[in-house]
């Protein structure tokens, strides 16, 4: 028999349709009764917290990774289902993959329609993500499965606000599929991001700004004047921004903000290639550090713990240079 742990953590898996729209009744608890008929796999469910996604923060995200590595350490269970709301899933998925060894199987799943609607889809969704829970696959860190599909972690986001195909990895794709007779994986990720073994204590001052035309600089000042330690910035294509927002990230610089480039387009690496003002030359050259092809997101949360474990501006940059 194999042992999986069902932790549920709210969204709207566990949510039903009331007169004033969906919400998490106090009372409910995962209803796993649809997918006992797997065989050789025994299910406990254990609720951890009872939450819609947009009210997990970060530090919530701390706690669930943390009590994973709990579970990863004592070894007591083959396997972990997570369930967890749509909207924040892929942060916590991303928290829980930087902090855990991996040798425990950690799938992440979720529903896009609450068990009032036709056509629901949570049920399905956590027996397929029991059962990639139990496929004896090495080192796929944490996955996130919704709609027979295996994403990692790292790379899945939440694409469309209502279709039950919305988890994707743009410019990756799955990893693998649930199909009716067996788990199938087409790929592994051959490198994840993963932190130094230790306490996850996360530096709560790190902003995310998304650039837009005009963009300017009042965001980033703000962020700098108020104290902030890090800042990520998802820049124009490359990693490019205007020349005031050049300005302001030399500013936060000068004074100590940890600055990262991301991007925000959808798929593809920031790379140094324009020399205008506020091209990534640029602002490589004023210091900031380049997070490759990684979601926006995530590195906030990544640059969250490495800033709370008292990481210096090179270790960082050794940390982020595969990317
Ligand atoms: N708003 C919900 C949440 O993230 C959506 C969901 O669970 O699918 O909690």
């Amino acid at each position: 028999m194999k042992k999986v742990l069902v932790l549920s953590t709210g969204g709207t898996i566990e949510m039903l349709q009331k007169k004033s729209g969906l919400a998490i009744s106090p009372s409910s608890s995962m209803d796993v009764s649809s997918i006992d008929t797997l065989p050789d796999v025994e299910i406990i469910v254990r609720k951890y917290l009872s939450l819609p996604s947009p009210h997990i923060t970060p530090e919530i995200m701390a706690d669930i990774a943390e009590e994973l590595r709990r579970i990863e350490v004592s070894r007591e269970f083959h396997g972990v289902v997570v369930t967890h709301g749509t909207d924040t899933l892929e942060e916590t998925a991303f928290m829980a993959d930087i902090h855990l060894e991996g040798t425990l199987s950690v799938v992440f799943t979720a529903a896009m329609r609450s068990s009032s609607e036709l056509g629901v889809d949570g049920p399905r969704n956590i027996r397929s993500a029991v059962r990639v829970a139990c496929a004896e696959i090495k080192n796929p860190g944490v996955t996130v499965v919704l709609n027979d599909e295996i994403h990692a972690a790292g790379r899945v986001t939440k694409t469309c606000t209502s279709n039950i195909s919305s988890f994707d990895s743009p410019g990756y794709g799955p990893l693998g599929f649930v199909d009716d007779d067996r788990v199938l994986y087409h790929r592994l990720p051959i490198w994840r991001m993963n932190l130094p073994q230790g306490p996850l204590v996360l530096e709560g001052r790190v902003g995310l700004v998304r650039t837009a035309a005009g963009f300017g600089h009042d965001v980033i000042d703000f962020l700098t004047n108020a104290g902030y330690r890090g800042i990520v910035v998802e820049a124009f294509g490359r990693g490019n921004v205007h020349p005031d927002t050049a300005d302001a990230v030399e500013r936060a610089i000068d004074s100590g903000v940890l600055v990262i480039i991301t991007s925000r387009c959808h798929e593809g690496r920031v790379l140094d290639i324009y020399a205008y003002p506020g091209g990534g030359v640029d602002l490589i050259n004023r210091g900031v550090l380049s997070a490759g092809d990684m979601a926006g997101n995530k590195i906030r949360l990544f640059l969250m713990a490495c800033l709370g474990r008292g990481m210096e501006k090179e270790q960082i940059r050794n940390m982020l240079s595969s990317l």
